[in-house]
């Protein structure tokens, strides 16, 4: 079934995941290309969070629960019924794997100028318009062309790169559930932290056991109104907001990205009531990243967010109480930099994906002593 990657297969892969710092293809690791039958499959396990109801077996890790006769995949795509239980078919078959710098995810208050190990699967429970991963994200891993990597060859990757986490990104890692769990499980016990980069759209059980291993997370607030969300990403809010509360009573470290695609989530008033939102529920030491649109997939025809638009939600953010507001994807500026927030003066400055300055200290500024929400070290 595995057959060697040539060149174009090569630059396929890498361009669907948007592009890392190396692809480990050139470090010889060896992809494979899925069969067609689901059985015999070397990436599936039992789905965890499952339930048998009359009409079928239901997936609880996120609020679509999929109820699946036999033979049947999930909203998904990775998941199946097969004899009445439930099997992922993305379990250490990423199709997706880079070695990025953290700002890339991004986080900007952790661990800033190191390397995340990044994997994906195929995969997503959301179908946003404007998603910028469709080859990976709207795809089964039975159609993607995949590595054959198990939990202890990502951890042992990441020691071998360097990487002081891993990141579980690109697509939607809720729906490798099994994969990022047992693979943070492993990483922990090595010392390597682990990253989640997702939409967020989970249940609370399942989140909560996965906050016990999971250091820091980057979660999409796509919009704040459940209309839009049903409109434009095939979901719902209420879950997103309350997944981002369970990450702060968990402890993990959250950094909030929204994404102001124009004509959909471009409403200042709408981003003021988001921001009133993450205020008055203690979530304002936690960075916002406002973030350009781009147009892709299914929104083409739409332009760039115009950074007037990113410059008014960002002085809306900062009014509204929140500390450390961000502009992403929009090259050059200082919408990256860290300012102290008590002597305003630059703390981290940004180039890119590169640190040229940091003055922080033991997790203080290093001018007036304040103390900077973040994990340092
Ligand atoms: S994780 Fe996938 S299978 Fe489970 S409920 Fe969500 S969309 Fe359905």
């Amino acid at each position: 079934m595995a057959r060697k990657m040539n060149k174009r297969d090569f630059l396929k892969i890498s361009l669907a995941a948007t592009g890392g710092m190396m692809s480990l293809n050139s470090f010889g690791i060896r992809p494979f290309l899925p069969g067609t039958k689901e059985k015999p499959w070397k990436w599936s396990k039992v789905a965890m969070y499952q339930t048998e109801t009359p009409r079928g077996v239901r997936c609880l890790i996120c609020p679509n629960e999929c109820t699946l006769k036999e033979g049947e995949w999930s909203d998904c795509r990775n998941r199946v019924n097969i004899g009445g239980t439930l099997y992922t078919m993305a379990y250490g078959n990423p199709c997706a794997v880079h070695v990025d710098p953290v700002e890339k995810k991004p986080l900007n208050h952790f661990l800033p100028g190191s390397r995340a190990f990044s994997i994906a699967t195929a995969g997503c429970n959301l179908a946003c318009l404007n998603c910028q991963n469709w080859t990976i994200s709207q795809k089964s891993p039975k159609e993607t062309r995949n590595f054959d990597m198990m939990p202890d060859k990502v951890v042992e990757n990441a020691k071998k790169y360097k990487c002081e986490s891993i990141a579980y990104t690109y697509s939607e890692p809720v729906t490798f559930y099994e994969y990022t769990l047992d693979t943070s499980k492993l990483a922990r016990q090595e010392g390597i932290r682990n990253i989640l980069v997702s939409a967020g759209y989970i249940h609370e059980k399942p989140l909560r056991e996965l906050c016990q291993v999971i250091d820091a997370a980057n979660i999409d607030l796509k919009s704040f109104s459940d209309a839009i969300y049903m409109k434009l990403n095939a979901g719902k809010l209420q879950p997103v907001l309350d997944g981002l509360k369970i990450f702060h009573e968990e402890g993990v470290w959250l950094e909030i990205t929204n994404l102001i695609v124009p004509e959909w989530t471009d409403d200042l008033d709408m981003i003021k009531r988001m921001c009133d939102w993450l205020y008055d529920n203690d979530l304002y030491n936690y960075p916002l990243h406002f973030s350009r649109f781009h147009p892709d997939y299914k929104l083409t025809q739409l332009p760039p967010t115009p950074l007037s638009t990113l410059e008014k939600a960002r002085e809306i953010a900062l009014k509204a109480g929140i500390k450390f507001v961000y502009i992403g994807n929009v090259p050059g500026g200082d919408y990256e930099n860290t300012y102290c927030p008590k002597c305003h003066k630059l703390l981290i400055e940004r180039k890119g994906y590169l640190i040229t300055q940091n003055h922080i200290k033991d997790g203080k500024c290093e001018y007036c002593g304040e103390e900077i929400p973040g994990v340092w070290k």
